[in-house]
């Protein structure tokens, strides 16, 4: 048996080329079969069956027994071996940090409360004590840690990893936030906007797959909106694209965070819901409002239908600049289900122009309260490449065929 390292030439590289394809179709959907391996990336299925053997005996990716369309298959995913990311996301109140692997299965996520308005200091050292006590809880050491995503309710200025609009998240304006946490992990740490990340997990894994042009949109303690153009994510020059939580909707209404008048936010934020409903049921909380509302309460239900039209009015604009495929909606609001997008669906119909080749479609969330969390593990994985690039396979395959080799002597 020969080995790519004592046949150099065409031959060699086109089967490196070849196996860095399928390790990206892999690292790119999480999971595949070799069938759909061969669709995705051309090859046949026999060079698929090939190359598989090759990086399972390299430790590369690992096979497991699968049905596809009621037949026997084998699924292939990488192997826990390449290491694992960090998801964070930082919520108003809570802080909720998950581990991945590079199979996009979460293999352990804990959640904690944060006081409102938390300090900095204080937020960032629980969720860098959270990474490792989940790390230990795995049996993973820290060098198996590769990267991680942190996912904030403010828009981020991706390239410094800063807030980039002052009072959104008080007290965390003035710093490096991917700085200062890569400092406490020594690790890598990217840092974007929440709804950003729930966009781009909706997009891989949810609702959004197959859709390249799509609008995310987080109604939660704030609202705010990612937004993804022909399969990327549309950050904006400073990271503000999307921040639908502060379009004017009343001229003459309340003082927003940001410092602004009449926001959407100052209407359909937490805390403007539940001022509506307390003098009639008294002090509730978010989750309050929403198990009442789906228990049937007509008050809950009416505050969260309106807080749905509100968005809607103004998601209508964000489609009629853009003209997505579909508007996902998420965030904790979303728990209240059609209560919620009913009516922020026919606001949207309401204020588009009737669209007859392909109307937009305004839909619910599929990962539900997961998909920052989700969207800030794919973020740490498509911008991990140390494991998966195409040197390192090739070195793992060769050193493992070579092993091979000496044990099993070549016919
Ligand atoms: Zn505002």
């Amino acid at each position: 048996m020969t080995t790519d390292r004592s046949t150099p030439g065409s031959q060699a590289s086109l089967r490196e080329a070849n196996r860095a394809r399928i390790v990206d179709a892999v690292k790119r959907f999480g999971g595949l079969t070799q069938i759909e391996l061969a669709e995705t990336t051309g090859l046949s299925t026999a060079t698929i069956s090939t190359i598989v053997k090759e990086l399972t005996g390299a430790g590369v990716v690992d096979t497991r027994p699968t049905s596809r369309s009621g037949r026997r298959a084998l699924k292939v995913t990488l192997a826990r071996q390449l290491g694992l990311v960090a998801g964070v996301q930082f919520g108003h109140r809570h802080l909720k940090v998950a581990l991945g692997d590079f199979g996009r299965t979460i293999v352990a996520e804990q959640q904690m409360p944060l006081p409102l308005d938390h300090r900095v200091d204080t937020g960032l050292d629980r969720a860098a004590l959270l990474v490792v006590d989940l790390l230990e809880r795995v049996g993973a050491s820290m060098d198996e840690l590769l990267t991680i995503g942190v996912a904030l309710p403010a828009p981020v200025d991706t390239s410094t990893g800063m807030i980039s609009v002052r009072g959104v998240m008080r007290g965390w304006d003035d710093l490096h936030i991917g700085q200062t946490m890569s400092k406490r992990l020594a690790r890598p740490v990217i840092v974007d906007n929440d709804a950003n990340l729930g966009a781009l997990a909706e997009h891989e894994l949810g609702a959004g797959r197959g859709h390249q042009d799509m609008v995310f949109v987080r109604a939660s303690y704030s609202t705010g909106a990612g937004i993804l153009l022909s399969g990327h994510l549309h950050r904006g020059y400073a990271g503000t694209a999307g921040e639908i939580g502060h379009v004017q909707v009343d001229p003459m209404g309340d003082i927003c965070r940001c410092g602004n008048r009449g926001c959407l936010d100052t209407v359909v934020s937490s805390t403007a819901l539940l001022d509506l409903v307390r003098s009639s049921h008294g002090d509730l909380t978010l989750r309050d409002l929403i198990t009442r509302a789906t228990e049937g309460d007509p008050g809950c239900r009416r505050v969260i239908a309106d807080a749905g039209d509100r968005i809607g009015a103004v998601v209508a604009q964000v489609v009629n600049t853009l003209n997505p495929q579909v508007v996902v909606v998420g965030g904790e609001l979303a728990a209240a289900g059609e209560i919620l997008v009913g009516p922020l669906r026919e606001a949207v119909l309401r204020h588009t122009p009737p669209n007859t080749i392909a109307p937009v479609e305004v839909v619910l969330g599929e990962l539900g309260p997961q998909a920052e969390v989700m969207g800030a593990l794919t973020l740490a994985l498509q911008s991990t490449e140390v494991a998966t690039d195409h040197q390192t396979i090739s070195t793992l395959t060769d050193e493992s065929m070579a092993g091979r080799s000496r044990r099993t002597p070549a016919p």
